[in-house]
């Protein structure tokens, strides 16, 4: 049954991934629209606004029909606490008329954002107000963060349509992998192998597969020198057993896809500084967070992908 439902789970995110590119450029133009008409009435710089959708979007699924937006609100935070239950964030209640049609509709984008951008508003209007009333909001850190880190990705590149990936090792390189998802681990561990193994040499590039910001880089007993890059999907890349990081990374950067993070090796299964008892190869992991779990999924069909996609 868990192989089954990673099976459908990877279809879905397949079918995902590739419808991305078909309609990206108009479906992108609607959002951004929306977004910078909600942004200049309501002062919340739209690049947070698009930031929250994005991140509704993994919660719920893309946009339900008619919609441009997937952003479900808290019916309490729309009608407010009516007396029964106590609510200290929204008492009142901030559904309001967005788009002047005299109407308050949970259903409705511009009636949706607006309120959202409302509430936010009476937080104040810069980065930190910003991060206050996301947690006010969601009340869930990783969720915060995400939020955050996705709306300084989007700021940077001022576009939402952010399809372009790349493989993780240059194809030049002398590599191979092939799919081990749920594999004994050959080192350590009682769990399943979590990702796919990549065989090559020292030092061979490692560049990061997606647009993202540096969450984590250090070291781990198992891990050896890794580091995890979440990516505005809101999936975590966790790149392991690295030989060295690039010079200038460090967590909170952007980056993008092609951007050299370090280099592979054999690291770990030991004290900072152990390496080489197994084979050098970069051990690449995926984990999907759903706003309550995160899990970890085969990354070994995105990776054949990739490799395409760069190829062309
Ligand atoms: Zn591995």
């Amino acid at each position: 049954m868990k192989y089954i439902g990673s099976m459908i789970l990877c279809l879905s995110m397949c079918v995902l991934f590739s419808a991305g590119s078909i309609h990206a450029d108009e479906e992108s133009d609607a959002r951004m629209a929306l977004y910078k008409k909600t942004s200049a009435v309501t002062d919340i710089p739209w690049e947070y606004l698009a930031a929250i959708d994005q991140y509704e979007r993994q919660v719920h699924d893309d946009p339900k029909e008619g919609r441009v937006t997937a952003i479900e609100v808290d019916p309490m935070f729309w009608a407010g606490s009516e007396g029964k239950m106590p609510s200290t964030f929204f008492p009142e209640g901030w559904g309001s008329d967005g788009n002047g049609d005299q109407k308050v509709q949970l259903d409705n984008d511009e009636d949706v954002l607006y309120s959202i951008g409302t509430f936010m508003k009476s937080y104040g209007t810069t980065s930190d107000d910003i991060k206050i009333a996301l947690w006010n909001y969601y009340k869930r850190d990783l969720t915060v963060q995400t939020i955050m880190n996705t709306a300084r990705v989007f700021q940077k590149f001022q576009t939402v349509n952010l399809t372009n990936r790349d493989f993780p090792l240059p194809l030049q390189a002398n590599y191979s992998y092939r799919s081990t998802w749920g594999d004994a681990r050959g080192f350590g561990g009682r769990r399943i192998h979590e990702g796919t193994d990549i065989f090559a040499n020292y030092g061979v590039p490692v560049k990061s597969t997606t647009y993202g910001v540096v969450e984590m880089k250090g070291w781990n007993k198992f891990g050896g020198w890794r580091i995890g890059i979440r990516d505005i999907y809101n999936i975590y890349h966790y790149y392991a057993h690295l030989h060295s990081f690039s010079e200038d990374i460090k967590v909170g950067d952007i980056v993008q896809p092609g951007d050299v993070i370090g280099a592979v090796g054999a690291s770990g299964y030991g004290p900072p500084g152990t390496s080489g008892k197994f084979p050098p190869h970069l051990h690449y992991g995926m984990y999907q967070d759903n706003g309550k779990n995160e899990w970890s999924f085969d990354p070994y069909p995105f990776l054949r992908k990739w490799e395409r996609m760069t190829k062309n």
